[in-house]
Formats: structure tokens, C-alpha cells, sequence
């Protein structure tokens, strides 16, 4: 094979001049990196040095021009050389380099001007070229990262050296070498040809390898920005939880705040509003005589007992959905989904009695020697209330009257007892069924007549399932109350309606609960059999009174001629047993 040397030299000014223009765009597109500008002008120098030689002749320039070529062509290494110890961040040794290349100039007008020689002109040439390329794989060596495209560029740069010794040495050592005419062809083993097919591989190698150190330089930068990044989002994340958690947290009990309580009440109203299928239970408590505990102990005092309060609370109230939260001063809320009439009841009575088993000394209280809560409870189903709101109107009421008889206990909405469990009772089981038609009229009346018909049936089946005493007293007491406050607002209504017999009605009524206490105290006593239970539950309450006494008053409500006691449902199978 012949290569014709002057193409040989045109190919490779163009692949060289191509190879700075590719890195001129990449220094445009890097401009905040060091290096890839001096890369670009380097390849410059080694294009300039190149050309020089091919127009020396036509122009006839004379010798001068090798030494221009010459210190070109190192000037382009030395500035290949400035490049890669910017990019990797270390200093370059300025006189060193100003070193060298006043070392080539003066070498090569030496062999130009004093002594003549071609060989020796081309050996020193390259004898620098491997400085320089030794200069260049020692930086990339030093560089802190040894990857892949530095570990590449090192190896060409070790070629390039490898190269450019045995040139040198090879003109140094005979005369002969090169000693070719320009232009002509030539064998491709001959030295000439070698030499310019071998510039050709080597910065064509070296042009690659410095892109691919920038673009692995822009892609550890990409990922270590995108790691800050998602670091930094990390931690903003962190701080808006722990800013999201502390505006729901109460500071000084460490429970949901009235925030937290109010949403978390808002999303359980909603959620049952959507089933329709379960109920949903609040509590609200407020503790007895609070004013005089931290009038006598003080306010520090008083936020370690609402502290020990909120601890308490915790322990009672452990179920997934259940919540306690501070709703403000001295009162706590407690959120109950899922839960029924006589489970909320028994929960309420529980926070009371452990309250109170705290033992916490309050000497200032008229209730008790110890800190008390009074509770107010509420069961809803989902079509009874309209809105959270009204569901905390009901408790608050119940919480108000609890203060009002007395403190230290529960009290609760009436309506509390119908929100119990809606499955049918087991066969057999004595029940006291509602008819239909036997409505007075009145709303507030009727809603009562129906509610204590529910708590009278929960009481009869705790009695006859044989529910533990704890249970059945909380329903025995939770009927009694029912009672008491149905047959005073009765007697509210009736003296409104102007009922001529309200006095005599009254009286049934306070004989009515007189009974009803002496039915608990025998249930206490465990001397209350299950027939005594229906037999006043059934014909003293709801058959004499309900529909016997109370049918009286009926068409006075609603204007209309008295109904027959029949019509009023008062029948045998008005109770009955199924
Ligand atoms: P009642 O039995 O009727 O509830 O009487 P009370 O004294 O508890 O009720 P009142 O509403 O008159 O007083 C509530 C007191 O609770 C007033 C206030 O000094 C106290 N209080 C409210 N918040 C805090 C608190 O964060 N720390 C302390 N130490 N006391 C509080
Ligand atoms: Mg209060
Ligand atoms: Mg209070």
C-alpha cells in the first residue's frame, strides 16, 4: 500500500480542524468549566503547526517557518496540557511550561540555523511532544476521580509519549529517516507516513476523550445537583411534617389540639353521613372546680394535672379510630366512631372513674377530695344530627348537665340509648315493641316516647343476656335519667299547652320515679329479678303511663277528640315478647 504523503497531510489538518471546531462548540456550551477552551485553542496550535509545514514551500517562507511550525505544534501540547490540570483543578507550573517552550524554539533554531539537520530538527521535536504527553498522563493520574474516560485519555496520552519517543529516538539514531520528498508517494511503513497516520489516530482519540471527561464532568454535576436536590426536598419535607404535626399537637398534653379535633370530628360526621351504617360517639369533659385547683396550687400545678389528665385519657382511649383531644382550658374531647349507645356510656363512665382514681388531692372542691371530670356523652346515628356542629351542641348540653347534678359524673343525650346496636335480638328475647299511631303530636314528646323505648329494650336484653353489673347499672341509670328528663320536659309542655291536668299528671310522674329508684337500689342490692324489671318497664311505664296517662293529653296537643284507648295502642301485643 502507498499513501500519497501531501493527502495524507491535508486529511489530517481537516480531521484536526474538525476535532477544534467540535471543541470550540463544546467550550461555547461549558463556558463556567476550565479546560475545554484551552483544548480547543491547543488542537488550534497542532492544525497552525501542520499547515505551516504544507505552505512553507509554495510560499517560500525558508527556514524560519520550522521554527514557527515547531513552536506551534508544543505550544498546541503545552496548552492541551494547561487544559486537562484545569479541569481537574490543579495549578499548572507557569514556568515549567514557559520553560519548555523556549526550550523548543531555541532547540529547533539551533537545528535550523547553526546546524542544519532535519532528523535532529524532528527528533528534538518529538522529544518534547513525549514531555508533554508524560506531563499530561501524570495530571490525569493525579486526578481525584479515576474514571473510565480519564482512565482512556491517560492510555492515549501513554501513546502519544510511546510515539513520539520512538520517533525522536529514531532520528536521532539515523540520518536517513524521513529524508523523503514531500508530496511524493510513499510505502505506508515508511517513517513520514507513519508519523502522519499516527497524528491522525492519536488526536482524533484524545479530541474524543476530552468530551468524554466534560460530558461525564456535566453528568456526576447533573446527579449530585438532583442528590441535593431531593436531599434538600427531603428535609423541607421532614420540616413541614414536623411544622404540620406541632399545629395539630397540643403543646403543653401532647394530644390533638381543638384543631385536630375539629377536622378529625368533621371527617368521622361525614364518613358516617356517606355509610349511613354506623354511628358515631363524643365525648366532652370538663374538669370539676378547676379555677379553685389552680387558685390553691397554682397554674403550674395545674397544667401537671391536666397533663396527667390527658395521660389518663390515653390509657382509656386506645381503639385505632378513637381520639382525645384538648378542645380547650380544662376541657378534653373524645371521638368514638363504631361505637354504640351502651359502649360509649361504659367508656365515659371508665374516664370518670379513672379520673378519679388518679387520686390527684384537690382540696378546693366541693365535689370531692380528689380531681373529677364531669363528661357529657352522645351517640349519633347518621340521620339524626345535620352537622358536626350540632353533634357538639348535644354533648356540651349533656356535659351541662352533668355540672348541673352534681359533677364527678356522666351524663348523656337521651337519644343516646337508640343509637344502640340495630340488629335484631335473638329469638326469645323480651322485647317492648313501637307501634306506629301512637304519636301525641308533639316532636319533642314523640322523640322521647321512642328513645325510651330503645333504652328500655337495651336494659331488658343487658338483663336477660345476663350483661356484667357494671353495664346494666350504667343502663338502669341511663333509663332512669331518660325518664327523669322526659316526664320534666312533659310537664314543661303540658303547663304551655294549658293541659288541665297537668298537676295530677306531675304526680304520676314523681310516683313513676320513686319506683324507678327503688327498681336500681333493688338491682344493686342483686334483688331485682328480670320479671320485676319488664313488669314495670312494660305495664307501669310504658302501658299505664306511656299509653294510658299520657293518651289523655294527646288530643289536647293535637285538638282532636281523645283517642280510644285502643287506637292508642294500648294492647297486649303492644308487648310482647318475640
Ligand atoms: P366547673 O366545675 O364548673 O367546670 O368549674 P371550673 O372552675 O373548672 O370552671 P371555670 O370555667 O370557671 O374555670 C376553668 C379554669 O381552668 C380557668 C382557668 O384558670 C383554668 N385553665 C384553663 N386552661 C388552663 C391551662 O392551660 N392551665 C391551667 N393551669 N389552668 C387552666
Ligand atoms: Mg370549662
Ligand atoms: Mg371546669
Amino acid at each position: 500500500m502507498t499513501l500519497d504523503l501531501r493527502t495524507l497531510g491535508f486529511v489530517v489538518i481537516i480531521s484536526i480542524t474538525l476535532q477544534t471546531l467540535a471543541l470550540v462548540l463544546q467550550w461555547r456550551a461549558s463556558r463556567e468549566l476550565s479546560g475545554p477552551g484551552w483544548w480547543a485553542l491547543g488542537n488550534a496550535g497542532i492544525v497552525g503547526g501542520f499547515a505551516s509545514l504544507f505552505v512553507m514551500g509554495p510560499l517560500h517562507l525558508g527556514p524560519l517557518m520550522f521554527v514557527a511550525s515547531a513552536t506551534a505544534w508544543v505550544s498546541g501540547l503545552a496548552c492541551l496540557y494547561q487544559g486537562v490540570r484545569r479541569f481537574l483543578g490543579q495549578p499548572t507550573p507557569q514556568r515549567l511550561v514557559v520553560a519548555l517552550l523556549v526550550g523548543v524554539t531555541v532547540c529547533t533554531a539551533y537545528f535550523t540555523f547553526l546546524d542544519d539537520h532535519v532528523a535532529y530538527r524532528r527528533g528534538t521535536l518529538a522529544l518534547f511532544a513525549v514531555v508533554f504527553s508524560l506531563l499530561i498522563t501524570l495530571a490525569l493520574g493525579r486526578a481525584s476521580s479515576a474514571s473510565r474516560p480519564t482512565r482512556a485519555l491517560m492510555g492515549t496520552f501513554v501513546a502519544s509519549g510511546v510515539f513520539f519517543l520512538a520517533r525522536s529516538v529514531a532520528n536521532f539514531t539515523s540520518d536517513a529517516v524521513g529524508e523523503a520528498p514531500a508530496g511524493g508517494l510513499l510505502p505506508w511503513f515508511l517513517p513520514q507516513t507513519v508519523a502522519g497516520l499516527a497524528v491522525l489516530v492519536l488526536t482524533t482519540l484524545w479530541t474524543y476523550g476530552f468530551i468524554l471527561l466534560v460530558s461525564q464532568r456535566r453528568l456526576l454535576e447533573q446527579r449530585e445537583a438532583k442528590a441535593a436536590l431531593e436531599r434538600t426536598l427531603a428535609e423541607l419535607e421532614i420540616e413541614r411534617d414536623h411544622a404540620q404535626a406541632s399545629a395539630r399537637s397540643d403543646s403543653l398534653t401532647q394530644v390533638p389540639n381543638r384543631r385536630a379535633f375539629d377536622e378529625a370530628l368533621r371527617a368521622e360526621f361525614y364518613r358516617l353521613k356517606r355509610s349511613g351504617a354506623h354511628k358515631l360517639s363524643l365525648l366532652l369533659l370538663d374538669v370539676d372546680h378547676f379555677k379553685q385547683f389552680n387558685d390553691l396550687y397554682g397554674h403550674p400545678a395545674g397544667d401537671a394535672c391536666l397533663r396527667r389528665i390527658a395521660a389518663a385519657l390515653k390509657t382509656v382511649v386506645k381503639r385505632a379510630p378513637d381520639m382525645v383531644a384538648r378542645y380547650g382550658g380544662e376541657e378534653f374531647a373524645v371521638i368514638l366512631p363504631d361505637t354504640d349507645g351502651p359502649g360509649t356510656l361504659a367508656v365515659a363512665e371508665r374516664i370518670r372513674r379513672v379520673i378519679e382514681e388518679l387520686a390527684l388531692p384537690h382540696s378546693a372542691s366541693a365535689t370531692a377530695k380528689v380531681v373529677t371530670v364531669s363528661v357529657g356523652a352522645v351517640c349519633i346515628t347518621a340521620s339524626r344530627v345535620a352537622d358536626p356542629e350540632s353533634v357538639l351542641e348535644l354533648a356540651d348540653k349533656a356535659l351541662y348537665r352533668a355540672k348541673a347534678r352534681g359533677r364527678n359524673r356522666v351524663d348523656f343525650d337521651l337519644a343516646l340509648m337508640s343509637a344502640t346496636n340495630s340488629q335484631p335480638p335473638p329469638m326469645g328475647l323480651v322485647r317492648l315493641v313501637w307501634r306506629e299511631g301512637t304519636e301525641s303530636g308533639n316532636a319533642t314528646i314523640d322523640a322521647q316516647h321512642r328513645a325510651l323505648f330503645a333504652a328500655a329494650n337495651e336494659l331488658l336484653s343487658a338483663l336477660v343476656e345476663g350483661r356484667n353489673k357494671e353495664l346494666c347499672t350504667l343502663l338502669l341509670e341511663a333509663l332512669r335519667t331518660g325518664i327523669e328528663t322526659h316526664l320534666r320536659d312533659e310537664e314543661v309542655i303540658l303547663r304551655a299547652a294549658g293541659y288541665p291536668a297537668t298537676d295530677a299528671h306531675a304526680r304520676g310522674h314523681d310516683a313513676l320515679l320513686a319506683r324507678m329508684a327503688e327498681i336500681a337500689a333493688e338491682y344493686a342490692r342483686d334483688e331485682l329479678s328480670i320479671s320485676d324489671a319488664f313488669s314495670f318497664l312494660a305495664y307501669d311505664v310504658i302501658v299505664q303511663h306511656l299509653f294510658i296517662e299520657d293518651a289523655k293529653f294527646f288530643q289536647h296537643l293535637a285538638g282532636t277528640p281523645a283517642p280510644t284507648k285502643t287506637s292508642a295502642g294500648v294492647a297486649e301485643s303492644d308487648v310482647r315478647a318475640n
